[in-house]
Formats: structure tokens, C-alpha cells, sequence
């Protein structure tokens, strides 16, 4: 059970429009800023305040004007009028939350700090879609078949290639440069390589990106390209984040929640019914390529209608769970978590 905690921003969620911004707690604020059209309606900036007067801004959002502006303004609000933010804050690499990282940091001269695992995964993603043959080779090795394969390429390269650099970069349990307050990383790989969830000791506020969000499920393996398996990452992060259950999640999208371990569980289980529907496919056809297993599963469009990047996600969804399987990991997490009762369910995609 998940407990909203601003009536502002929940029904903002009902009624699909932005919410005001909000103090969260002593020297933090909410800033939500609008997203570029066919993702999430906006995203979750939040602004901390440090002990010597810096504003420290957390995921600036998608590269708009007005959000460039939103973030001035709210800077002017609290006092730092002309000057930026004391350092840009970014939870993963998505466009979403680390936009405009490169205008403020280029605007105000402010340190962006990041996860390497996310700058690495920026470069190798941007690596792998300029290597065209490298991409065929790989949805060859998915089973695309041949009168697809051009069309599915088209939707793969035609992706973004940005890559943001940091200024510095954090390790799990680090401490931020946040002058008075202890604000720390915690490392969740499994959304992205390099995802951080940020907790603020002292007032028990846990940012928690995309790593988990109180409505929507989170996508996994969301950086393009990766070597591990991020959805066996992604169930054990959903496990290390429910030490934070006395903690006020400050999620990347919808509205603020308590009752992180409910929602770990929630989204563990969402996504382990896909994992005992990819088992099901494999004990019948041990051998089935990525597109054979995603074609017999069940999917909220139709595995016909599924086009452009709903596609593209459906295949790397379903290999990273076939992996699973096949790897046997899935076992551990069906004890953690345990067995989803069967039965189809499409997840979307
Ligand atoms: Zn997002």
C-alpha cells in the first residue's frame, strides 16, 4: 500500500496536468518541469538547499527554454538571483532528467555529477548505434526476421546519441558535495547502468529517479546497449531499496509516496509474471529466438501492432528475461519475491 503525500500532485496525476511546486521539507522543494511530447507529462526537478546558501538542482529536465527558465526562477526565489546552481545533480542519463545539464552547467559554469556507469553507457550506446553493422548483427542474433530487419533498424538508429560528461563522478555510498546536509548515493543499477537513488539522511527523503514510480512501472535496461543483464539488477535493487521503507520516496514522475517496500514488491512482481511467461515459452522451445519467444507472449497492443520503439523495448524486454531464465537467476528472484501466480496478463510494453 503506497500513501500519496501532496493532494496537489496527486490529483495533478488524475487530472493529467503539471503540479505547483511544493516545498518537500526544510530546504528542499519540488520543481516539476514539462517533458518533450510522448513521454511522461513532466518530470520531477527538486531543488536542495546547502548549509553556506548553494542550491543544489536534482535532474534539470528535458532541454526546453521555459524549463531553462523555471530553474532560474526558482534559483531567484531562494535567493540566488544571476547565479546558478552550486552543482547539477543527475539520477541517469535520460533526456528527461539530464537535458539541460549541459546549458546550465555551460550558462553558470555548475559541476554536473553522475554515476560512470551512466557516462560509459552514453558513450557505448552512441558507439553501438554509429556501427550499423554491429546493430544488424545483433537483431540477426535476435531472430528479426530478414523482410523486418531494415525497419527495425530504423527504429534502433533512430535513437539519440548525447552524450553529457561529468564533472564528477559518484560511487554507491558516497557522499554528496552538499556543504551541512548528508546526502548520499545509493547505486540501483537495473532502469539505466548507472541509476542513483539519492538519500537524505537526516530528513529520511529517498530521490529515487526512476527506479521506482508510485503508478507507472518502470522500463529496465532503458540505456540502449548493455553487456549484464539489467533486469537480474534491477530485482535485487528492487530488494536494497526496502531498507528505505521509513523514507518519503521523491520519485522522478507522478507524485510523492510513502510506502517504498509495497512498491518494490509491486513492480517485482509486474515484472516476474513476464519472466514465468518467457519460462513457460522456453520449457516448450528451449531454443527459440528473441523474436519467436516475444511473438507468443502476451503484450497490451498485439504483438502485431507493436511498431517503432514499442517494439524495439518488446524484443530487448523479452531477451533480458529469456536471459534470465536460461541463466536460471530467475529462480533466486522467484524465492525473493516469490512465484507470481500464471495466467496472461499483458504488462505493455
Ligand atoms: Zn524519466
Amino acid at each position: 500500500m503506497i500513501i500519496p503525500m501532496s493532494a496537489e500532485e496527486h490529483s495533478a496525476h488524475r487530472d493529467r496536468r503539471i503540479p505547483a511546486a511544493e516545498r518537500v521539507a526544510e530546504g528542499v522543494w519540488t520543481l516539476p518541469l514539462r517533458n518533450h511530447p510522448g513521454h511522461m507529462s513532466f518530470t520531477f526537478s527538486y531543488l536542495v538547499e546547502d548549509a553556506e546558501g548553494g542550491v543544489h538542482v536534482i535532474d534539470p529536465g528535458w532541454d526546453l527554454d521555459e524549463n531553462l527558465e523555471a530553474i532560474r526562477a526558482a534559483l531567484a526565489r531562494t535567493g540566488r538571483r544571476g547565479r546558478g546552481p552550486a552543482s547539477i545533480i543527475v539520477t541517469h542519463l535520460h533526456p528527461d532528467h539530464m537535458g539541460l545539464a549541459e546549458r546550465l552547467r555551460s550558462g553558470h559554469g555548475s559541476p554536473v555529477v553522475l554515476h560512470r556507469w551512466d557516462e560509459e553507457a552514453q558513450r557505448e550506446s552512441a558507439h553501438w548505434l554509429a556501427d550499423a553493422g554491429r546493430v544488424r548483427a545483433d537483431l540477426v542474433a535476435w531472430g528479426v526476421p530478414s523482410e523486418r530487419l531494415e525497419e527495425v533498424l530504423g527504429y534502433v538508429t533512430g535513437t539519440p546519441r548525447v552524450v553529457i560528461p561529468a564533472d564528477l563522478h559518484l560511487e554507491d555510498g558516497d557522499l554528496l558535495p552538499v556543504p551541512g546536509r548528508r546526502l548520499r548515493a545509493v547505486h540501483t543499477p537495473g532502469h539505466t547502468p548507472g541509476h542513483l537513488c539519492l538519500l537524505e539522511e537526516d530528513q529520511r527523503l529517498l530521490f529515487t529517479g526512476d527506479h521506482l514510480l508510485p503508478v507507472v512501472t518502470p522500463g529496465v535496461g532503458a540505456a540502449g546497449h548493455s553487456a549484464e543483464n539489467p533486469l537480474r539488477l534491477y530485482l535485487d535493487n528492487l530488494l536494497t531499496v526496502r531498507a528505505y521503507d521509513d523514507c518519503q520516496s521523491l520519485p522522478g514522475h507522478e507524485f510523492r509516496y510513502r510506502g517504498i517496500a509495497a512498491r518494490a514488491a509491486g513492480i517485482a512482481a509486474r515484472h516476474l509474471r513476464r519472466t514465468v511467461e518467457v519460462e513457460a515459452v522456453l520449457a516448450v522451445d528451449p531454443g527459440a529466438t528473441t523474436w519467436a519467444v516475444a511473438s507468443r507472449l502476451s503484450w497490451s497492443r498485439g504483438w502485431a501492432g507493436l511498431t517503432r520503439h514499442y517494439l524495439v523495448s518488446a524484443l530487448r524486454q523479452t531477451a533480458m528475461h529469456a536471459d534470465l531464465v536460461r541463466s536460471g537467476a530467475h529462480l533466486d528472484a522467484l524465492e525473493a519475491w516469490g512465484r507470481p501466480p500464471v495466467g496472461p496478463r499483458p504488462l505493455g510494453t
